[in-house]
């Protein structure tokens, strides 16, 4: 039972002393305020309890409060908690041989961090210093964190401050077939994949080469010959899970590498098994990231980012002193090595396999019966559910009702995430744990909410 500070109170504080912005952040109309989680279940102050399709954006990798994660966090809180720059320790070194395993050559050397921000500003800065170029390229749409330099990364109006942000960073237009100019009705007929085929006839709607022409005009317009580095998610996830055509980011990587310039993957949402049956997003493209980035799953929601490279890349790096003085604790380090055991004991990211690939065919078949709902995309379980006013116009369906829908699955025991610019993408992003009745329950929940409005807007 609840017994901490009353709600009132709590809000009272958030308004007086709290950064103000974290309220624009507050969802919903009326604040959730949780208390306690297990596994996929969050309650709140009253005893409530909801079923999390949220996970705090894929930050919950494999449960809330998971037993065997906690245990290994209460063992190492009576043990060490230091700093490990300084001195040596045992967790840090287990964990950095379990990590490296994880990659394919030659990605085998790891830095730690305390978020995805820095882990993104840590992968910028040794683009910069391997390649001696400063310009860096990434999506428009894309969330790549908050500090100052990644800000330049992160295109998306919500974050930007009215500054400068982040000099020296461009944006390309994100290979997005639903929402972006080009891309026909039939690139978006297979949901359940990472990248997406045009099943258009041949030479229909040429998005692949459409969105690779305009990434070549940024290249040659804003950064002739100086590029140090193409930053992409494999799936983008604060822009709502848009999937890239086929071949997007293997042919982006080879333009970047022609012109000097370094290919990093983003993987704060998308690693650790989320896209089901790859264990990095990556690997759905069929290419190899010269630098890697994660954070969020990393350590099921204790603060930490790390970045993995190649040993030429951090030789030239080494040419100054890199200096964390929490990345990768000891205590960060004992969690997200038993957040990596626990991946592989729980099975999760067969889960995300499974339960993802049910889910996402399930919503393609209410993307098929509902006008509102648009597409439905995404891997695993990363999933985007785009809501529009009509599939032909595929413009986004009013703010109001947007929200409406949002509050009606939350009253009705789920929380799920929003994106995109408007708001207008259902995020769906479990801890990694649920079961096959969560998903029929979110399903049905889900399609009586939609059916609702489908009625009120038809
Ligand atoms: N990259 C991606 C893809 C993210 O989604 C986020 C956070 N939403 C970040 C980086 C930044 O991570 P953090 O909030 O831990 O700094």
């Amino acid at each position: 039972q609840y017994k901490g500070m009353p709600k009132d109170r709590i809000l009272e504080i958030r308004k007086q002393s709290y950064n103000p912005m974290t309220l624009k952040a507050t969802y919903y109309k009326q604040p959730v305020y949780i208390h306690q989680g297990y596994m996929q279940w969050l309650w709140d102050t009253d005893g409530r309890r909801y079923l999390d399709f949220f996970a705090g954006v894929a930050t919950v990798s494999v449960g809330h409060c998971h037993p065997k994660v906690t245990e290994a966090a209460e063992k190492q809180l009576r043990s060490l908690w230091h700093t490990t720059n300084i001195y040596m320790s045992s967790p840090p070194h287990e964990y950095v041989e379990k990590l490296a395993a994880c990659f394919p050559d030659p990605l085998k050397v790891i830095y730690f961090t305390n978020s995805g921000s820095e882990a993104n500003d840590l992968a910028m800065l040794m683009a910069r210093l391997h390649t001696g170029n400063y310009d860096i390229i990434s999506f428009r749409g894309a969330y790549h964190g908050g500090s100052p330099q990644t800000l330049g990364l992160t295109s998306y109006s919500a974050y930007k401050f009215p500054i400068a942000n982040g000099f020296g960073c461009h944006n390309t237009m994100c290979p997005d077939v639903f929402k972006g100019p080009w891309g026909g009705k039939n690139c978006r007929d297979s949901p359940v994949q990472t990248v997406r085929d045009c099943n258009c006839a041949p030479g229909c709607c040429h998005a692949n080469d459409m969105y690779i022409e305009e990434l070549k005009e940024v290249l040659s317009s804003s950064v002739p010959c100086r590029i140090a580095a193409f930053f992409g998610e494999p799936l983008q996830g604060v822009g709502g899970a848009v999937q890239y055509p086929r071949n997007y980011l293997k042919e982006a990587y080879r333009l970047i590498r022609q012109s000097g310039g370094l290919c990093i993957a983003d993987e704060v949402q998308t690693g650790f098994g989320r896209t089901g049956s790859d264990f990095w997003g990556f690997q759905g493209h069929g290419v190899i990231p010269d630098i890697v980035t994660m954070a969020k799953g990393i350590a099921n929601g204790y603060p930490m980012g790390a970045v993995v490279t190649t040993k030429e890349i951090a030789e030239s790096f080494a040419k100054g002193l890199h200096f964390n003085t929490f990345g990768g604790s000891p205590l960060a380090c004992a969690i997200a090595s038993s957040v990596l055991d626990t991946i592989k004991e729980d099975g999760t990211q067969q889960i995300s396999a499974t339960i993802g690939t049910y889910l996402l065919t399930e919503l393609a078949k209410l993307r098929d019966k509902y006008e509102i709902i648009g597409d439905v995309r995404g891997k695993g379980l990363l999933i985007g559910v785009e809501m529009v006013k009509d599939k032909e116009s595929r413009r986004p369906l009013p703010a109001e009702t947007l929200s409406q829908i949002f509050e009606d699955i939350k009253d009705m025991g789920i929380l799920v995430g929003r994106g995109g610019t408007f708001g207008q993408v259902f995020r769906i992003k479990p801890p990694m744990c649920i079961t096959k009745e969560d998903a029929d329950f979110f399903l049905a929940v889900f399609s009586h909410v939609i059916q609702k409005y489908a009625e009120l807007t038809s």
